[in-house]
């Protein structure tokens, strides 16, 4: 890895980097499910519809959802894998996972049908070809390290098995990029101030976001970590990209 490496545009020493990323989401933990709703009007919940719908997720399959946070991912596949199955929550951070085993524990599903782990995703503590799916949803723009992410995703994941990506990419369409920059550096970091009292953790969100490889380079990254049959599809003009690829053998 190299000695330097991004916090949103800003430039800081790579072994900083995940106290940084741990930091933002410690702020913003209690708050998250509510900036979601609010950044976004509310499209998060039907851009994470459209990640489910696709995800191929079966009855008794076991998963892993990669930077779990609040546990929306993690709770629509559970719901798709039935009593049997079993779904693993794992992030870096432990207040916003602790959200997520809220979630599940209000849906009481943490007894017997998922399991939460702290943990890196880009040194997860499984064993090679242990998951059906490896999903993660708006979670690697914060490593690191993204190749390696990529690299221990293809680990963990049997033959056969798929890997599902939800993250911020690049706008397609004309002028949505202007627009989208304007609402983005202007109305988010000052929302975030109104309602968590942490400007600078939202300004870190949209500079990561503008950062983050675009939808084609990306695909190359999951291609290059051994993923075959890599493919996405833009959503909300490419705002969002859904990602695919599969562990062939
Ligand atoms: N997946 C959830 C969702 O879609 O609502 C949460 C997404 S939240 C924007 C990003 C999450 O990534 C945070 O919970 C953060 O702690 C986690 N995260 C950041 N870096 C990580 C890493 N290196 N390994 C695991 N999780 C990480």
């Amino acid at each position: 890895m190299n000695e330097s490496t991004h916090f949103g545009l800003k430039s800081v020493p790579a072994s900083e980097k995940a106290s940084l990323v741990m930091g933002v989401f410690s702020s913003v933990a209690g708050n998250y499910d509510l900036m979601n709703d609010l950044m976004s009007g509310g499209l998060h919940r039907l851009w994470k519809r459209r990640m489910l719908s696709v995800a191929a997720a079966r009855p008794g399959m076991r998963i892993l959802d990669v930077a779990a946070g609040s546990g929306d991912i993690a709770l629509g596949l559970s719901r798709k894998l039935g009593d049997k199955g079993r779904v693993v929550l794992t992030d870096l951070n432990g207040p916003m996972l602790a959200e997520g085993a809220r979630c599940m524990l209000d849906h009481g599903l943490l007894s017997g049908r998922a399991d939460c782990i702290q943990s890196d995703g880009s040194r997860l503590a499984f064993r090679d070809n242990s998951f059906d799916v490896v999903s993660i949803a708006f979670g690697i723009r914060n490593f690191t390290d993204i190749e390696a992410g990529l690299a221990e995703f293809h680990r963990v994941l049997r033959p056969g098995g798929q890997f599902i990506c939800l993250e911020f990419s690049h706008p397609v369409l004309p002028l949505l990029d202007v627009a989208y920059d304007a609402y983005s550096f202007n109305i988010i970091p000052a929302l975030g101030e109104w309602v968590t009292g942490d400007r600078d953790a939202y300004q870190y969100l949209v500079e990561s976001i503008r950062r983050f490889p675009d939808q084609k380079r990306f695909e190359k990254l999951i291609s290059w970590a051994g993923f075959e049959l890599a493919k996405y599809e833009n959503m909300t003009g490419g705002i969002v990209a859904l990602h695919r690829g599969y562990k062939i053998k």
